[in-house]
């Protein structure tokens, strides 16, 4: 097999979105993720021409988003972890759920959805998967729950990391790096650190208790796929009345599907069964009775946290606790910088207290870097992210050969 080997990203280099990296190894040609940005409208990444197999690394949007136009489109094997799998039908019938609220075209129908499932295949970290003289080895990206990262070796190792965290969360076990001769990697955070994990964790419990001791209720807004989760592992030792609404609770029973995929099936099973679960509207009433509520959608787009935060929009007692990223131009960024809220069509005054808490599934700066510095490769291969350049200059200090590839330009690695 040639050590050459052309890349192309069909989108998500330049941004946190829309992701795609197209591979031709030789013969083999691979792709890895077929993403949507779920921005309004929606962004797509470019055409894909034909190719050999498709690896995904995690099931969020960004990443997972257009693959039912691939196997409409290519009778091939789409290769992913089991809670993956067992994930992506729900976002992906979401999404058509959402363009159709929004009044975007919808990418593809519930028919492309079904037959994309049939050509999906299993994996699992450190089997790898034979491809001529090829090997993809899967392993743990630390991010969610099935989340991987693919290691390409024939004479030399090429490792696609998707989105990774290094730190270990209550869900799941943070990645470690492995020894690779081209890295390439996300960059969400780049030049960007968290506060220390145990230290938000300690201030999110204090404020609950303090918004609780005032007599307001908490309300907490979090991605289904992942923060849901994690959330009701950090809530599920205190003793509140506590709820959770929304997408999220379907992914729960999904993850615990796949044990061996969380840090501790054990502590999320006692999570769910702790925490009461709102499963028609008439417990909502009773939600809003209780202490605090954990709803989706994370960025305050949709979802059932909307109806509590209309309730309890007059209330300065409850307080809205934002537990991940608020994108420029969501709903949860216009609460975060401007106190205001579009509820149902209206923008409205929120009273409630609001804070935000970072609880990122995401490696900050200087996890990324030491990732790097441990994978000890001759090159790194910067993407997903608005701000590779302050990455790329310190690793480039570092002696790092650093390239920063843009959507669409082909390049050999
Ligand atoms: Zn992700």
């Amino acid at each position: 097999m040639s050590s050459k080997v052309e890349a192309t990203f069909l989108g998500g280099a330049e941004e946190i979105g829309s992701l795609g990296l197209y591979l031709r190894l030789g013969e083999l040609r691979l792709l890895f993720e077929y993403g949507i940005t779920p921005s309004k409208p929606p962004a797509y990444p470019m055409h894909a021409p034909p190719m050999d197999s498709v690896f995904l690394t995690h099931v969020h949007l960004d990443h997972s988003g257009m693959l039912p136009r691939i196997s409409s489109e290519y009778d091939v094997n789409i290769y992913a972890t089991q809670p993956t799998l067992d994930v992506l039908p729900l976002l992906l019938y979401d999404t058509i759920k959402v363009a159709d609220l929004e009044g975007f075209p919808i990418p593809f129908t519930k028919e492309e959805v079904e037959n994309l499932m049939e050509n999906t295949i299993p994996i699992d970290y450190g089997k790898s998967i034979e491809l001529g003289s090829i090997e993809v080895v899967p392993h743990n990206a630390g991010h969610i729950p099935g989340s991987a990262m693919y290691q390409i070796k024939d004479d030399r190792s090429i490792l696609f990391t998707g989105d990774i965290q290094s730190v270990n969360t209550h869900l799941v076990w943070g990645t470690k790096p492995i020894k690779t001769d081209v890295l390439i990697m996300e960059t969400t955070y780049a030049g960007r650190e968290h506060p220390k994990r145990d230290e938000v964790e300690k201030q999110f419990l204090e404020k609950i208790e303090e918004v609780v001791g005032r007599g307001g209720k908490a309300i907490v807004p979090a991605f289904a796929v992942g923060r849901t989760q994690e959330i009701m592992l950090v809530l599920a030792t205190q003793e509140y009345d506590l709820w959770v609404d929304g997408m999220g609770r379907f992914v729960t029973n999904l993850f615990l599907q796949n044990p061996a995929y969380l840090r501790s099936a054990k502590k999320l099973k006692k999570a769910r069964n702790k925490i009461k679960t709102v499963r028609k509207r008439s417990d909502r009433r009773k939600a809003l009775k209780g202490e605090v509520i954990i709803a989706t959608s994370g960025m305050l787009e949709g979802g059932p946290v909307l109806h509590y935060i209309n309730h309890l929009k007059n209330d300065p007692k409850s307080a809205i606790l934002l537990t991940g990223y608020q994108v420029e131009g969501t709903n949860g960024r216009l609460l975060m910088d401007r106190g205001i809220l579009e509820l149902y069509g209206i923008k409205e005054k929120i009273d409630c207290e609001v804070n935000f808490f970072d609880f990122s599934a995401h490696a900050g700066h200087s996890e990324l870097v030491e990732f790097a510095e441990k994978s000890d490769p001759e090159k790194i291969i910067l993407m997903h992210g608005d701000n590779r350049e302050v990455l790329a200059e310190d690793l480039k200090n570092r002696d790092f050969e650093v390239v920063i590839p843009k959507n669409g330009e082909s390049f050999s690695i």
